[in-house]
Protein backbone atom coordinates (compact mmCIF):
# COMPACT_ATOMS: atom_id res chain seq x y z
CA UNK A 1 0.00 0.00 0.00
CA UNK A 2 1.46 3.40 -0.95
CA UNK A 3 1.14 6.19 1.62
CA UNK A 4 -0.53 9.68 0.61
CA UNK A 5 2.35 12.16 -0.27
CA UNK A 6 0.02 15.19 0.50
CA UNK A 7 1.37 16.92 3.23
CA UNK A 8 0.85 20.15 5.36
CA UNK A 9 3.45 23.06 4.04
CA UNK A 10 4.40 23.03 8.07
CA UNK A 11 5.92 19.97 8.27
CA UNK A 12 8.58 21.39 6.07
CA UNK A 13 8.95 24.82 6.88
CA UNK A 14 12.65 24.21 7.84
CA UNK A 15 14.68 26.54 5.65
CA UNK A 16 17.69 28.52 6.72
CA UNK A 17 18.39 29.23 10.36
CA UNK A 18 16.19 32.55 11.46
CA UNK A 19 16.91 34.21 15.00
CA UNK A 20 14.32 34.26 17.13
CA UNK A 21 11.89 37.57 17.04
CA UNK A 22 10.91 39.14 20.79
CA UNK A 23 7.80 37.20 21.65
CA UNK A 24 8.47 34.33 18.64
CA UNK A 25 7.59 31.22 19.98
CA UNK A 26 10.71 28.83 19.48
CA UNK A 27 10.06 25.78 17.40
CA UNK A 28 9.11 22.67 18.33
CA UNK A 29 12.91 21.07 17.46
CA UNK A 30 14.27 23.66 20.07
CA UNK A 31 12.02 23.43 22.76
CA UNK A 32 12.08 19.47 22.71
CA UNK A 33 16.19 20.35 22.76
CA UNK A 34 15.95 22.70 25.99
CA UNK A 35 13.48 19.44 27.46
CA UNK A 36 16.44 17.53 26.49
CA UNK A 37 18.91 19.07 28.36
CA UNK A 38 17.01 18.54 31.26
CA UNK A 39 16.74 14.90 30.87
CA UNK A 40 19.67 13.34 31.41
CA UNK A 41 18.08 9.88 32.98
CA UNK A 42 14.62 8.39 34.07
CA UNK A 43 14.29 10.34 36.99
CA UNK A 44 15.76 13.86 35.81
CA UNK A 45 12.94 12.92 33.07
CA UNK A 46 9.95 11.68 34.90
CA UNK A 47 10.50 15.51 36.79
CA UNK A 48 10.68 16.99 33.85
CA UNK A 49 7.16 15.72 32.61
CA UNK A 50 5.74 16.71 35.59
CA UNK A 51 6.86 19.89 35.77
CA UNK A 52 5.45 20.55 32.05
CA UNK A 53 2.21 18.81 33.24
CA UNK A 54 2.24 21.26 36.32
CA UNK A 55 2.36 24.58 34.02
CA UNK A 56 -0.44 23.31 32.58
CA UNK A 57 -2.82 22.62 35.45
CA UNK A 58 -2.04 19.09 36.33
CA UNK A 59 -1.84 18.22 39.89
CA UNK A 60 -0.10 14.69 41.81
CA UNK A 61 -2.17 11.79 42.75
CA UNK A 62 -0.28 9.93 45.39
CA UNK A 63 0.30 6.39 44.42
CA UNK A 64 0.04 5.25 47.86
CA UNK A 65 -3.92 6.67 48.70
CA UNK A 66 -6.97 6.59 47.30
CA UNK A 67 -6.96 8.51 43.52
CA UNK A 68 -10.00 11.10 43.64
CA UNK A 69 -11.34 10.61 40.34
CA UNK A 70 -12.96 13.76 39.32
CA UNK A 71 -14.18 14.59 35.81
CA UNK A 72 -12.73 17.14 33.70
CA UNK A 73 -9.44 17.22 36.43
CA UNK A 74 -5.61 16.47 35.23
CA UNK A 75 -3.36 14.63 37.39
CA UNK A 76 -0.40 12.56 37.05
CA UNK A 77 1.09 9.58 38.82
CA UNK A 78 4.77 9.09 39.91
CA UNK A 79 5.65 5.94 40.51
CA UNK A 80 7.58 5.41 43.98
CA UNK A 81 10.73 4.59 42.21
CA UNK A 82 10.63 7.76 40.57
CA UNK A 83 11.73 6.57 36.71
CA UNK A 84 7.95 6.19 35.52
CA UNK A 85 4.87 8.54 35.83
CA UNK A 86 1.02 8.40 34.00
CA UNK A 87 -0.43 11.47 33.27
CA UNK A 88 -4.39 11.83 32.86
CA UNK A 89 -7.13 14.04 31.81
CA UNK A 90 -10.25 12.20 33.38
CA UNK A 91 -13.26 11.90 31.39
CA UNK A 92 -17.16 12.91 31.99
CA UNK A 93 -18.11 9.38 30.83
CA UNK A 94 -16.30 6.25 33.26
CA UNK A 95 -13.69 4.80 31.28
CA UNK A 96 -15.98 1.89 31.76
CA UNK A 97 -18.16 3.09 28.34
CA UNK A 98 -15.83 5.38 26.80
CA UNK A 99 -12.32 3.68 27.05
CA UNK A 100 -8.91 4.83 27.66
CA UNK A 101 -7.08 7.17 24.83
CA UNK A 102 -3.11 6.04 25.76
CA UNK A 103 -0.04 6.96 24.90
CA UNK A 104 3.16 4.94 25.76
CA UNK A 105 7.06 5.56 25.50
CA UNK A 106 9.96 5.20 27.74
CA UNK A 107 12.15 6.66 29.49
CA UNK A 108 15.57 4.90 29.97
CA UNK A 109 18.31 4.60 27.37
CA UNK A 110 20.91 2.47 27.07
CA UNK A 111 23.96 4.54 29.56
CA UNK A 112 26.79 3.89 31.60
CA UNK A 113 25.79 3.18 35.32
CA UNK A 114 28.11 3.86 38.18
CA UNK A 115 29.16 0.09 40.12
CA UNK A 116 28.42 -0.06 43.61
CA UNK A 117 31.71 0.85 44.82
CA UNK A 118 32.72 2.05 41.70
CA UNK A 119 36.58 4.08 43.22
CA UNK A 120 39.63 2.53 41.18
CA UNK A 121 43.03 3.61 40.65
CA UNK A 122 45.49 2.32 38.35
CA UNK A 123 47.97 3.95 36.11
CA UNK A 124 48.17 7.19 37.51
CA UNK A 125 44.36 8.16 37.52
CA UNK A 126 41.08 7.82 39.06
CA UNK A 127 38.78 5.84 37.75
CA UNK A 128 34.68 5.23 38.68
CA UNK A 129 33.99 1.84 37.33
CA UNK A 130 30.90 1.73 34.92
CA UNK A 131 28.43 -1.18 34.17
CA UNK A 132 25.76 -0.98 30.82
CA UNK A 133 22.40 -0.66 30.68
CA UNK A 134 20.63 -1.69 27.56
CA UNK A 135 22.15 -2.58 24.44
CA UNK A 136 24.55 0.33 23.84
CA UNK A 137 26.73 0.89 21.01
CA UNK A 138 29.98 1.00 23.28
CA UNK A 139 32.41 2.59 20.95
CA UNK A 140 30.19 5.86 20.76
CA UNK A 141 30.77 6.22 24.74
CA UNK A 142 34.96 7.16 23.79
CA UNK A 143 36.81 10.11 23.36
CA UNK A 144 33.45 11.63 24.74
CA UNK A 145 33.58 14.52 27.71
CA UNK A 146 30.69 12.72 30.33
CA UNK A 147 28.98 14.26 32.92
CA UNK A 148 27.25 12.73 35.85
CA UNK A 149 23.61 12.42 36.94
CA UNK A 150 20.97 10.04 38.97
CA UNK A 151 19.40 9.97 42.25
CA UNK A 152 21.26 9.71 45.15
CA UNK A 153 19.51 8.22 48.93
CA UNK A 154 20.61 8.17 52.43
CA UNK A 155 18.48 6.78 55.44
CA UNK A 156 17.31 9.39 58.36
CA UNK A 157 19.71 8.84 61.28
CA UNK A 158 19.02 9.41 65.27
CA UNK A 159 21.37 11.85 67.77
CA UNK A 160 23.41 8.78 67.94
CA UNK A 161 24.12 7.74 64.41
CA UNK A 162 21.80 5.26 64.26
CA UNK A 163 19.23 5.02 61.02
CA UNK A 164 15.31 5.90 61.95
CA UNK A 165 13.21 3.19 60.82
CA UNK A 166 9.33 4.20 60.57
CA UNK A 167 6.88 3.74 62.83
CA UNK A 168 4.51 1.65 61.00
CA UNK A 169 6.80 0.32 57.94
CA UNK A 170 9.64 -0.43 60.00
CA UNK A 171 11.87 0.14 57.09
CA UNK A 172 14.52 3.04 57.31
CA UNK A 173 13.46 6.69 56.25
CA UNK A 174 15.26 7.60 52.79
CA UNK A 175 16.02 10.94 51.69
CA UNK A 176 16.22 10.93 47.60
CA UNK A 177 18.11 13.76 45.76
CA UNK A 178 18.40 14.30 42.04
CA UNK A 179 21.92 15.28 41.27
CA UNK A 180 22.64 16.55 37.85
CA UNK A 181 26.77 17.68 37.45
CA UNK A 182 26.66 18.82 33.88
CA UNK A 183 29.81 19.41 33.22
CA UNK A 184 32.44 17.29 31.34
CA UNK A 185 33.62 15.41 34.58
CA UNK A 186 34.72 11.82 33.00
CA UNK A 187 36.26 10.51 29.83
CA UNK A 188 36.75 6.91 28.54
CA UNK A 189 39.86 7.37 25.87
CA UNK A 190 40.18 5.18 23.42
CA UNK A 191 43.46 3.24 22.74
CA UNK A 192 46.02 4.67 20.37
CA UNK A 193 45.68 2.78 16.91
CA UNK A 194 49.60 2.10 17.41
CA UNK A 195 49.12 0.47 19.90
CA UNK A 196 46.53 -1.94 18.15
CA UNK A 197 47.08 -1.83 14.47
CA UNK A 198 43.74 -3.65 13.88
CA UNK A 199 41.36 -2.25 15.75
CA UNK A 200 40.01 -0.61 12.39
CA UNK A 201 38.98 -4.18 11.47
CA UNK A 202 38.06 -5.58 14.71
CA UNK A 203 38.31 -3.51 17.76
CA UNK A 204 35.60 -5.06 20.28
CA UNK A 205 35.55 -3.08 23.24
CA UNK A 206 35.34 -5.17 26.65
CA UNK A 207 32.85 -3.52 28.83
CA UNK A 208 34.69 -4.89 31.85
CA UNK A 209 37.55 -3.05 30.84
CA UNK A 210 37.12 -0.70 28.48
CA UNK A 211 34.46 1.46 29.15
CA UNK A 212 35.46 2.59 32.86
CA UNK A 213 35.40 6.49 32.61
CA UNK A 214 38.73 8.41 33.82
CA UNK A 215 37.34 11.43 36.74
CA UNK A 216 40.72 12.57 37.65
CA UNK A 217 44.55 12.24 36.95
CA UNK A 218 47.39 12.06 39.29
CA UNK A 219 48.38 9.52 42.36
CA UNK A 220 45.87 11.77 44.60
CA UNK A 221 44.18 10.19 47.30
CA UNK A 222 40.40 9.11 45.79
CA UNK A 223 38.79 10.50 49.09
CA UNK A 224 40.01 13.62 47.74
CA UNK A 225 38.42 13.13 44.11
CA UNK A 226 35.38 12.14 46.03
CA UNK A 227 35.53 15.26 48.08
CA UNK A 228 35.43 17.55 44.73
CA UNK A 229 33.11 15.46 42.94
CA UNK A 230 30.79 15.85 46.24
CA UNK A 231 31.43 19.69 45.89
CA UNK A 232 30.52 20.07 42.66
CA UNK A 233 27.34 17.88 42.85
CA UNK A 234 26.31 19.86 46.24
CA UNK A 235 26.23 16.54 47.80
CA UNK A 236 28.76 14.61 50.75
CA UNK A 237 29.23 11.03 49.04
CA UNK A 238 29.95 9.90 52.20
CA UNK A 239 27.03 10.31 53.82
CA UNK A 240 24.93 8.13 50.97
CA UNK A 241 23.95 4.52 51.51
CA UNK A 242 22.82 4.31 47.96
CA UNK A 243 23.12 5.55 44.30
CA UNK A 244 21.68 5.31 40.73
CA UNK A 245 24.50 7.30 39.03
CA UNK A 246 24.79 7.57 35.12
CA UNK A 247 27.32 8.49 32.80
CA UNK A 248 25.85 10.84 30.01
CA UNK A 249 27.15 12.40 27.18
CA UNK A 250 28.24 16.21 28.58
CA UNK A 251 27.72 17.53 24.96
CA UNK A 252 24.22 18.94 24.75
CA UNK A 253 22.06 18.42 21.78
CA UNK A 254 21.92 20.69 18.69
CA UNK A 255 20.68 21.39 15.27
CA UNK A 256 22.66 20.54 12.50
CA UNK A 257 23.02 20.46 8.83
CA UNK A 258 22.89 23.63 6.39
CA UNK A 259 19.05 23.41 6.65
CA UNK A 260 19.28 23.22 10.39
CA UNK A 261 17.05 20.13 9.91
CA UNK A 262 18.63 17.52 12.07
CA UNK A 263 18.80 17.03 15.62
CA UNK A 264 22.16 15.05 17.33
CA UNK A 265 22.10 14.61 20.89
CA UNK A 266 21.55 11.72 23.34
CA UNK A 267 18.35 9.84 24.88
CA UNK A 268 16.16 10.49 21.44
CA UNK A 269 15.08 6.64 21.84
CA UNK A 270 13.10 7.57 23.46
CA UNK A 271 12.24 10.43 25.57
CA UNK A 272 11.91 12.35 21.52
CA UNK A 273 8.76 10.13 22.18
CA UNK A 274 7.95 10.85 25.77
CA UNK A 275 8.19 14.28 24.78
CA UNK A 276 5.74 14.32 21.49
CA UNK A 277 3.46 12.65 23.52
CA UNK A 278 3.31 15.37 26.22
CA UNK A 279 2.92 18.02 24.19
CA UNK A 280 0.22 16.85 21.85
CA UNK A 281 -1.93 16.11 25.67
CA UNK A 282 -0.81 19.45 26.37
CA UNK A 283 -2.19 20.70 23.31
CA UNK A 284 -4.81 18.70 23.39
CA UNK A 285 -6.00 21.06 26.15
CA UNK A 286 -5.86 24.68 24.36
CA UNK A 287 -8.27 22.98 21.76
CA UNK A 288 -11.21 21.81 21.12
CA UNK A 289 -11.34 18.15 22.43
CA UNK A 290 -13.52 15.35 22.90
CA UNK A 291 -14.06 15.40 26.84
CA UNK A 292 -15.84 12.28 27.27
CA UNK A 293 -12.85 9.28 27.39
CA UNK A 294 -10.29 9.59 29.60
CA UNK A 295 -6.45 10.50 27.97
CA UNK A 296 -3.64 9.05 29.85
CA UNK A 297 0.07 9.48 28.69
CA UNK A 298 2.07 6.64 30.11
CA UNK A 299 5.91 6.96 30.55
CA UNK A 300 7.99 3.72 31.27
CA UNK A 301 11.22 3.16 32.52
CA UNK A 302 13.47 -0.10 31.72
CA UNK A 303 12.06 -0.57 28.39
CA UNK A 304 15.99 -1.12 27.06
CA UNK A 305 15.99 -4.17 29.40
CA UNK A 306 12.97 -5.47 28.94
CA UNK A 307 10.69 -3.57 31.10
CA UNK A 308 10.15 -6.30 33.81
CA UNK A 309 10.70 -4.03 36.74
CA UNK A 310 8.37 -2.47 39.40
CA UNK A 311 7.83 0.50 37.26
CA UNK A 312 8.38 -0.82 33.71
CA UNK A 313 5.67 -1.51 31.31
CA UNK A 314 5.90 -5.56 32.39
CA UNK A 315 5.01 -4.06 35.23
CA UNK A 316 1.06 -3.78 37.21
CA UNK A 317 1.40 -0.34 37.41
CA UNK A 318 -0.22 1.32 34.60
CA UNK A 319 -2.83 -1.41 34.61
CA UNK A 320 -3.54 -0.56 38.29
CA UNK A 321 -3.84 3.04 37.62
CA UNK A 322 -6.69 2.44 34.90
CA UNK A 323 -8.40 -0.05 37.18
CA UNK A 324 -8.43 2.37 40.23
CA UNK A 325 -9.75 4.97 37.89
CA UNK A 326 -12.38 3.40 36.11
CA UNK A 327 -13.63 2.05 39.91
CA UNK A 328 -13.32 5.74 41.08
CA UNK A 329 -14.91 7.11 38.01
CA UNK A 330 -18.61 8.39 39.53
CA UNK A 331 -19.89 7.56 36.30
CA UNK A 332 -19.05 3.99 36.99
CA UNK A 333 -21.70 2.21 37.93
CA UNK A 334 -21.17 -0.41 41.06
CA UNK A 335 -22.41 -3.48 38.66
CA UNK A 336 -19.59 -2.27 36.17
CA UNK A 337 -16.50 -4.14 36.00
CA UNK A 338 -13.50 -1.84 35.60
CA UNK A 339 -11.75 -4.25 33.07
CA UNK A 340 -14.70 -3.18 30.57
CA UNK A 341 -12.36 -0.22 29.91
CA UNK A 342 -9.85 -1.67 27.65
CA UNK A 343 -12.25 -3.36 25.44
CA UNK A 344 -12.76 0.64 24.07
CA UNK A 345 -9.26 1.83 24.71
CA UNK A 346 -6.74 2.18 22.17
CA UNK A 347 -3.02 2.87 22.74
CA UNK A 348 -0.61 4.38 20.92
CA UNK A 349 3.09 3.02 21.72
CA UNK A 350 5.66 5.34 20.67
CA UNK A 351 9.55 4.08 20.28
CA UNK A 352 12.13 5.27 17.93
CA UNK A 353 12.70 3.67 14.27
CA UNK A 354 15.44 2.91 12.29
CA UNK A 355 15.42 5.31 9.14
CA UNK A 356 17.23 4.37 6.17
CA UNK A 357 20.89 5.36 6.67
CA UNK A 358 22.64 6.85 3.14
CA UNK A 359 25.59 4.80 3.41
CA UNK A 360 24.14 1.58 4.94
CA UNK A 361 21.17 1.70 2.78
CA UNK A 362 20.76 -2.14 2.02
CA UNK A 363 20.07 -2.64 6.15
CA UNK A 364 16.15 -1.50 4.64
CA UNK A 365 13.64 -3.16 2.31
CA UNK A 366 12.96 -0.52 -0.35
CA UNK A 367 9.66 -0.63 0.62
CA UNK A 368 10.32 0.16 4.07
CA UNK A 369 13.03 2.48 4.30
CA UNK A 370 11.65 5.17 6.66
CA UNK A 371 13.15 8.62 5.65
CA UNK A 372 13.84 11.09 8.14
CA UNK A 373 11.85 14.64 8.02
CA UNK A 374 9.22 12.30 6.36
CA UNK A 375 7.06 12.00 9.14
CA UNK A 376 6.04 9.28 11.17
CA UNK A 377 6.53 5.52 11.19
CA UNK A 378 4.46 2.64 11.36
CA UNK A 379 6.52 -0.43 12.57
CA UNK A 380 4.92 -4.22 11.75
CA UNK A 381 6.23 -7.28 12.71
CA UNK A 382 4.47 -11.03 11.66
CA UNK A 383 6.31 -12.45 14.40
CA UNK A 384 4.40 -10.24 16.78
CA UNK A 385 7.74 -7.85 18.12
CA UNK A 386 5.72 -5.17 17.51
CA UNK A 387 1.96 -4.78 18.57
CA UNK A 388 0.70 -3.45 15.36
CA UNK A 389 -2.26 -5.43 13.89
CA UNK A 390 -4.21 -4.67 10.10
CA UNK A 391 -6.52 -2.61 12.00
CA UNK A 392 -4.52 -0.48 14.57
CA UNK A 393 -2.25 0.02 12.11
CA UNK A 394 -4.98 1.35 9.84
CA UNK A 395 -6.42 3.30 12.44
CA UNK A 396 -2.84 5.31 13.03
CA UNK A 397 -2.48 6.01 9.17
CA UNK A 398 -6.29 7.46 9.14
CA UNK A 399 -5.10 10.07 12.53
CA UNK A 400 -2.14 10.74 10.17
CA UNK A 401 -4.62 11.61 7.26
CA UNK A 402 -6.13 13.44 9.87
CA UNK A 403 -3.53 15.58 10.71
CA UNK A 404 -2.55 15.50 7.37
CA UNK A 405 0.72 14.50 8.11
CA UNK A 406 2.90 12.10 5.79
CA UNK A 407 2.99 8.53 7.51
CA UNK A 408 5.85 5.71 6.39
CA UNK A 409 6.33 2.01 6.80
CA UNK A 410 8.62 -0.24 8.50
CA UNK A 411 9.01 -3.93 8.27
CA UNK A 412 11.89 -5.15 9.20
CA UNK A 413 14.33 -6.94 6.60
CA UNK A 414 13.40 -11.00 6.79
CA UNK A 415 16.76 -12.23 6.84
CA UNK A 416 17.39 -9.91 9.89
CA UNK A 417 16.12 -9.59 13.36
CA UNK A 418 13.32 -7.44 14.32
CA UNK A 419 13.65 -5.16 17.16
CA UNK A 420 10.87 -4.84 20.02
CA UNK A 421 9.50 -2.44 22.55
CA UNK A 422 6.33 -1.61 24.56
CA UNK A 423 3.79 -2.07 22.62
CA UNK A 424 3.18 -5.64 22.96
CA UNK A 425 3.93 -5.68 26.37
CA UNK A 426 1.22 -3.35 27.54
CA UNK A 427 -1.46 -4.97 24.39
CA UNK A 428 -0.25 -8.05 26.59
CA UNK A 429 -0.92 -6.54 29.66
CA UNK A 430 -4.17 -4.82 29.41
CA UNK A 431 -5.84 -6.85 25.96
CA UNK A 432 -6.20 -3.61 24.31
CA UNK A 433 -5.32 -2.49 20.95
CA UNK A 434 -1.84 -1.50 20.53
CA UNK A 435 -0.32 0.35 17.44
CA UNK A 436 3.71 0.38 17.87
CA UNK A 437 4.76 3.80 16.05
CA UNK A 438 7.94 6.03 16.16
CA UNK A 439 9.99 8.80 14.23
CA UNK A 440 12.64 7.73 12.01
CA UNK A 441 16.20 7.82 13.19
CA UNK A 442 19.89 6.79 12.93
CA UNK A 443 22.49 5.72 15.18
CA UNK A 444 19.86 4.46 17.64
CA UNK A 445 21.31 3.78 21.12
CA UNK A 446 24.63 5.67 20.60
CA UNK A 447 25.57 8.12 22.69
CA UNK A 448 24.84 10.88 19.67
CA UNK A 449 21.49 9.91 18.00
CA UNK A 450 20.07 11.54 15.16
CA UNK A 451 16.30 12.29 14.09
CA UNK A 452 14.74 15.25 11.93
CA UNK A 453 13.71 18.19 13.93
CA UNK A 454 10.25 18.26 11.57
CA UNK A 455 9.20 15.17 12.40
CA UNK A 456 8.99 16.25 15.83
CA UNK A 457 6.24 18.57 14.92
CA UNK A 458 4.65 16.41 12.65
CA UNK A 459 4.22 13.64 15.56
CA UNK A 460 3.17 16.14 18.33
CA UNK A 461 0.19 17.30 15.46
CA UNK A 462 -0.66 13.61 15.01
CA UNK A 463 -1.39 12.58 19.03
CA UNK A 464 -2.73 15.96 19.46
CA UNK A 465 -5.09 14.66 17.15
CA UNK A 466 -5.43 11.17 19.06
CA UNK A 467 -5.99 12.75 22.45
CA UNK A 468 -8.45 15.49 21.05
CA UNK A 469 -10.52 13.25 18.93
CA UNK A 470 -10.49 15.91 16.68
CA UNK A 471 -8.65 17.28 13.84
ZN1 LIG B 1 13.27 2.72 22.53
Amino acid sequence: MARAKSVKPVAQALGAAAPLLAGQEPEPADRYIQWLRRSPTPHHAVVAVTERLAENGFEAWDYGARLPVVPGERRYVVHPDGKSVIAVVVGERSPVRAGYALVGAHTDSPDLRLRLNPLSQSAGVTQLTTQFHGGLIRRAWLDRPLALAGAVYHALRDKHGRPRLHEITGLPVMVKRLVHLDEPVGLIPDLAIHLDREKNDKGAINPQTMLNAIVASGDGDANAVLARLAQRAGVDFAELDGFDLHFVSAQAPQRVGLDRSLVVGARHDDLAMVWCALEGLVASLHGRSNTVRTRVAAFFDAEETGSLTSSGAASSFLRDVLLRIARQHPDTDSRDDAEQAFAHSFCISADMAHAVHPNYADMHDKNHAPRINQGPVLKANASDRYATTGETGAVFAALCEAAEVRLQDYVVKQDMACGTTIGPITSAQLATRVVDVGLPMWAMHSAAETCGASDLADMVEVMRVFYAGRA
